[in-house]
């Protein structure tokens, strides 16, 4: 089916580790039991840990090595001894832009044997498609007479029009090809008078070309509020950085929090590899421990074989979740359970080992 693909794992810090062991646990099954698929993965040992030893957190020709591969599997990153600056601007943020990785693809869906803490949390399934390149994350600014009374800090938010229709593009093609019927954009144009009325201007121009899907917009306070008061009644958000990274946190939480959300960082074209990671970060007040929870992780990897072209074993690791998650046995302590790391991963590879064992005697 396929002739083989590259990735490049990732781990980083905390739980990051111990989550993409999972992930891995659960590709390396899939290899096994489908002849078709044909993955390596080779795996940088890039971290907080590897930053206090070599002095850099990637190797100079990091970026050029990591375009390498067809994909990345990233765990997290983020450790007390090293600043932000370190984890988020010398390592992810370069990864984003130099590999041009412009959509943040989050899905918010309640999966099957998980309550939502809202009372009208059912049937909760959109995609979030968050500008991931550009707008309030650029580090154009600076800050002026640093420590004195009159002290200045300038923070440029960058929205282009060529970056804005890019995103508003994908989410409108993404409604298009998933049978969705509307797409929601955050704005806050009211307040955010030059910046996002071009967001704005720009999103509505594209829409113009998707007549069989409709536009909402709403100022971002509101849809912070209709997400807990309507989640359902949503198919897919376009939002700038900020406000995508904002409503995808409280995504998860709807939904049954950060343990159980995934994401990908999309170069739509395919000319770089695309980055597939958690919504959650390196959580080192439980790192160590094996407790946490390794869904968002598999379910990570499951959208890298979809994007890769194997939707078929992405919905099966998806599937295989949901079973475990149904059947109450296994659940980690985000879930109210007691079971490990590495129990919960191997009860959705006993998942997906059935669930393949079934098909194949189904076809005798
Ligand atoms: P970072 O600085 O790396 O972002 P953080 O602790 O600020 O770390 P998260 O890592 O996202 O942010 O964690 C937020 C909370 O969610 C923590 O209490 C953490 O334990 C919990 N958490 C995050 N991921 C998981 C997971 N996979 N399983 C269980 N709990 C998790």
């Amino acid at each position: 089916m396929n002739s083989g693909y590259q990735i490049a794992v990732l781990p980083g810090d905390g739980i990051g580790p111990e989550v993409v062991n999972e992930a891995i646990k659960v590709l390396e099954l899939l290899k096994k039991l489908d002849s078709s698929l044909n993955i390596e993965f080779e795996t940088f040992d890039w971290s907080s840990e590897y930053y206090l030893e070599h002095g850099h957190i990637m190797p100079p020709n990091g970026l050029e090595k990591l375009k390498e591969y067809d994909a990345i599997l990233f765990g997290a990153i983020g450790d007390h001894r090293v600043s932000d600056e370190v984890t988020i601007w010398q390592l992810i943020m370069p990864i984003r832009k130099q590999l041009q990785q412009y959509i943040n693809f989050r899905p918010v869906k309640l999966l099957k044997g998980v309550s939502s803490p809202l009372k009208n949390g059912h049937d909760i399934d959109f995609v979030i498609i968050r500008e991931n390149a550009e707008g309030e994350y650029s580090n154009s600014g600076g800050r002026l007479y640093h420590g004195a009374e009159e002290e200045i800090a300038v923070q440029n938010t960058i929205i282009t029009r060529l970056g804005t229709a890019k995103c508003a593009n994908y989410a409108f093609e993404y409604a298009e090809k998933h049978g969705k019927r509307k797409v929601t954009s955050a704005t806050k144009s009211n307040a955010i008078i030059h910046s996002m009325k071009l967001w704005d201007e720009v999103v509505d121009e594209v829409s113009g070309n998707y007549s069989s899907i409709s536009l909402e917009s709403y100022y971002i306070d509101a849809l912070a509020a209709y997400f807990v008061s309507k989640p359902a009644e949503f198919d897919v958000v376009v939002a700038s950085n900020l406000f995508g990274d904002i409503l995808s946190d409280l995504g998860s939480a709807v939904v049954g929090g950060l343990g159980l959300s995934p994401s990908a960082n999309i170069n739509p074209e395919g000319d770089f590899p695309s980055m597939f990671e958690p919504v959650h970060g390196s959580a080192p007040d439980i790192a160590g421990k094996g407790i946490a929870n390794p869904i968002a992780q598999i379910w990570s990897a499951a959208l890298m074989l979809e994007y890769l072209g194997r939707e078929d074993l992405g919905a099966l690791i998806v599937e295989s979740i949901e079973q475990v998650l149904l059947s109450r046995e296994v659940r980690t302590p985000d879930l109210g359970g007691t079971s490990t790391t590495s129990e919960m991963g191997t009860a959705i590879c006993d998942a997906i080992h059935q669930k393949l064992l079934r098909e194949k005697v189904d076809k005798l």
